[in-house]
């Protein structure tokens, strides 16, 4: 891993052993050229020197890629700079998930279920929580929206439901990112029983308590956060940070700033 400090800001690059570039790759932002070598460039050149800007290039057209992708060039800034402070990190969030896979093992391991992961927040926690649970289950999606686009929850809109023939006479498992003030759950959870599902129980990998504004509580939580507004592992703000791996609190000046873009 190499970086170097341009004009237009820091950048780093990445490199195995048989793709290193050959001399200092970066000559100055708008001009600053890497040269990358190897086997596996291809199909002729074996080494070819493209503008930064360019790097995208080495992957998709010309035909000149790279089997595989070690060798990449980035501006450093990345949505871990926005991140004042991890919460929970990947380690403890894969733990969490594995404790409460075995409650719902042990919940369910004699009789059929559905995961009806809450789009778009829950995807990240959905799709690992369900590789963690070895019985039998199937998966639906059901998305939800607040309006606006603020740092607290506002009327809820539904944006579409599984099939009736998803719901009707089934056990649901309602997948959720954050349970806040629980108004989301309390509406899906009648939503899903007015359409005829014969049970309904919660899931949520986090649990701010302390913003709850209806009497509610998930049967299976991972975390208990503070009340604080937190992003990454499918949580976003203005739409962004769902890729990051850990959950974390946001930069005043990253709020700013998504703030200010809107
Ligand atoms: P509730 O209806 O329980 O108040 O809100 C749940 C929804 O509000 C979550 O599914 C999530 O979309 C949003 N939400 C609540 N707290 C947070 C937070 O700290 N961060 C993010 N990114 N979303 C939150
Ligand atoms: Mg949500």
């Amino acid at each position: 891993m190499g970086r170097a400090n341009l004009a237009g800001g820091p950048f780093q690059w990445k490199s195995c052993d048989r793709h290193v570039p050959s001399r200092p790759p970066f000559q100055g932002k708008s001009r600053a050229f890497c040269r990358v070598r190897g086997p596996e460039l291809r199909p002729k050149a074996r080494s070819r020197t493209l503008r930064v800007s360019n790097l995208g290039s080495l992957t998709a057209p010309h035909r000149f890629c790279l089997k595989s992708a070690e060798t990449t060039l980035r501006p450093v800034h990345t949505v871990h700079d926005d991140i004042e402070r991890i919460l929970i990190s990947e380690q403890e969030i894969r733990a969490g998930i594995d404790r409460i896979a075995l409650e719902i093992t042990s919940a369910y391991h004699e009789r059929d279920f559905t995961v009806v992961a809450v789009l778009k927040g829950s995807c990240v926690f959905a799709s690992d929580l369900i590789r963690r649970i070895p019985v039998p289950l199937e998966l639906a999606f059901l998305a939800a929206s607040s309006y606006g686009k603020g740092t607290t929850s506002q009327d809820l809109r539904i944006n579409f439901v599984p099939l009736d023939s998803e719901i009707a006479g089934r056990n649901l498992l309602l997948v959720d990112d954050i349970l806040d003030t629980g108004r989301t759950l309390v509406r899906l959870k009648r939503e899903m029983l007015d359409r005829g599902a014969k049970e309904v129980r919660t899931c949520v990998l986090l649990d701010k308590p302390s913003r709850r504004s209806v009497d509610f509580e998930a049967d299976f939580r991972c975390f208990e956060v503070q009340d604080l507004f937190v992003v990454g592992y499918g949580l976003d703000f203005a739409g962004r940070y769902r890729n990051l791996p850990y959950v974390g609190a946001l930069k005043t000046a990253a709020f700013e700033r998504l703030q200010g873009a809107r």
